[in-house]
C-alpha cells in the first residue's frame, strides 16, 4: 500500500496590525515588536521554521523564528512552507559559488555572506579545500545537518571547521562552540590573496581567521606603497603591511595587541620574502600612535583598520569619539604629502557619521585632506540592498597636504 507523507505545515506567526514596515518594503527581517507574541508563538522553540503573515493576510514566506531575538524572523524563502533542506542549501550554495567564480581565480574568498547571499545567520569563508563556517542564529543552527550535507555534495571539502564563537550568538541564546566537523586542523590555514600568501588562525583566531573583506583595499593601498614607509595600525595577521612590503615599500611596520596575530603576520612576511622590510610590534595601537606622534615619527602611508568601536547602537557616541581620536592620531603620524587609510567595520556606525568623525579628527591634527576614495567590502561580501546595516565596512583614503 502506498503511504503518502504529507509535509507538515509550519506554524504561522502573525504580525500586529499595520506592522512590518521593513518586510513589506522587501527586507528579510521581522522584528519581535512587530509580531503578535501570543502564548503559543512565544512557546515556539528558538530556530523553528515558520510562515510569516501580515494582519492583512499577506504571506511573507518561510523564515526561521526566535522569540528571544530582536530580529525575530529571518526570511529564507518567499513561499509559505518552503522545503528548507539539503536541496535548498545546494541551490543557494551553488549560486553563491558561481558569483565568486566570476571574480576570483582561486578558491579563497567568503563563500557565503549571510543575508547578502539569502542565507541569514550563515557565514562561510573558503580557504582552498578548507571551509570555516560561522553560524549566528538559532534558525541556522537547527539547519546544520542539511547545510553540511549540501556543502559536502557541492565542494567535497577536506576540512570543515564550525567556528561558532561570535559574541553575537548570545543574542540568539546560543553558546560559543568551536568544533571540527570534517578532517583535522593542525596549525594555521593557508590563505591566497592578491597573489600573496598569508596565514589564518584556525581554532583560536578572530572571526573566521581571516578578514577577506579588506582584500581590494589592501591591493589599493599596496599600490601607493612603492618606495615608501608604511604604518599598519591594528595589523592582525599582516594583511595590509605584507601587501605593502611585497609591492616595494621601503619599510612596513605593523602594530597589534595580539601576539598570536603578530606571529601569523611574521610568518606571512617570511613566506612572501619580505621578512626584512615588514616588521611587527606588539602594542596598544592608540598608545603607540600617540607615542610615535610625540616623537615626531612620520610615515608616508598610514593604515588604521581597528576592531569595531561601535558594537551596539548604544555605543554610537563613545565609539564615534574613538574613531575621531584614531583619525587625529593617525593623521598626526602621516608624512607631508602622505596617504591615510581609515576604516570602520561597525555595523552600527553610519557611513556619513564615520566620514564626519574622520574629517574632524584629521582637522584636529592640523592637517588638510583630500578624500580620494570611499569603499567597502569586496564582491564576496554582498550587501542586502534592503538592509543598509549589511554595508558594514567603510574605508576612506585621504591624501594629506
Ligand atoms: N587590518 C587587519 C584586521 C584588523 S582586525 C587586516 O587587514 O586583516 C582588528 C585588530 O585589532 C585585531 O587584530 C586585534 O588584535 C587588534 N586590536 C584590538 N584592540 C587593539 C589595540 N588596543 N591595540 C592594538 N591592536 C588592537
Amino acid at each position: 500500500m502506498l503511504r503518502q507523507t504529507a509535509m507538515a505545515a509550519n506554524p504561522t506567526v502573525r504580525l500586529k496590525p499595520h506592522e512590518g514596515r521593513r518586510v513589506r518594503a522587501g527586507a528579510p527581517w521581522i522584528f519581535s515588536n512587530e509580531i503578535q507574541m501570543d502564548a503559543s508563538t512565544k512557546a515556539l522553540a528558538p530556530g523553528t521554521l515558520v510562515n510569516a503573515m501580515g494582519d492583512d493576510g499577506r504571506c511573507f514566506g518561510t523564515g526561521t523564528f526566535n522569540p528571544k531575538s530582536l530580529i525575530a524572523i529571518r526570511l529564507l524563502d518567499s513561499a509559505a512552507d518552503a522545503d528548507i533542506g539539503e536541496a535548498f542549501f545546494a541551490t543557494h550554495l551553488a549560486r553563491a559559488l558561481a558569483r565568486r567564480g566570476a571574480f576570483y581565480d582561486e578558491p579563497y574568498y567568503r563563500l557565503v555572506h549571510a543575508e547578502g547571499d539569502f542565507l541569514p545567520g550563515l557565514v562561510i569563508d573558503r580557504f582552498g579545500d578548507t571551509l570555516v563556517v560561522q553560524i549566528g542564529t538559532a534558525g541556522m543552527e537547527a539547519l546544520i545537518d542539511p547545510l553540511l550535507a549540501a556543502l559536502n555534495g557541492l565542494l567535497a571539502p577536506a576540512r570543515v571547521l564550525l567556528k561558532n564563537d561570535a559574541p553575537a550568538r548570545a543574542l540568539e541564546g546560543l553558546d560559543a562552540c568551536v568544533r571540527v566537523a570534517k578532517g583535522s586542523f593542525d596549525g594555521p590555514i593557508a590563505v591566497h590573496e592578491n597573489g600573496l600568501r598569508y596565514f589564518a588562525a584556525a581554532q583560536g583566531g578572530q572571526k573566521t581567521g581571516w578578514y577577506y573583506d579588506q582584500r581590494d583595499n589592501r591591493a589599493f593601498m599596496a599600490k601607493l606603497a612603492r618606495g615608501k614607509s608604511v604604518l599598519d595600525a591594528f595589523c592582525y595577521a599582516g594583511g595590509f603591511a605584507v601587501a605593502a612590503a611585497k609591492a616595494g615599500a621601503a619599510e612596513a611596520t605593523g602594530i597589534d595587541s595580539s601576539a598570536a596575530a603578530l606571529a601569523l603576520a611574521n610568518d606571512a612576511a617570511a613566506a612572501n620574502g619580505v621578512g626584512k622590510t615588514a616588521k611587527f610590534v606588539k602594542a596598544d595601537a592608540m598608545e603607540e600612535l600617540a607615542r610615535l606622534a610625540g616623537q615626531g615619527e612620520r610615515f608616508d602611508v598610514v593604515i588604521a583598520d581597528p576592531p569595531p568601536f561601535v558594537r551596539a547602537k548604544k555605543d554610537l557616541e563613545p565609539g564615534a569619539k574613538a574613531y575621531r581620536k584614531l583619525a587625529r592620531l593617525a593623521a598626526s603620524v602621516t608624512a607631508e604629502s602622505g596617504f591615510l587609510f581609515l576604516a570602520s567595520c561597525s555595523h552600527n556606525m553610519p557611513a556619513d557619521r564615520f566620514a564626519f568623525e574622520c574629517a574632524a579628527g584629521i582637522a584636529r591634527a592640523g592637517r588638510r585632506a583630500a578624500q580620494l576614495r570611499h569603499s567597502g567590502t569586496g564582491p564576496d561580501h554582498p550587501i542586502c540592498p534592503m538592509l543598509p546595516e549589511t554595508a558594514y565596512l567603510k574605508a576612506l583614503v585621504y591624501a594629506l597636504d
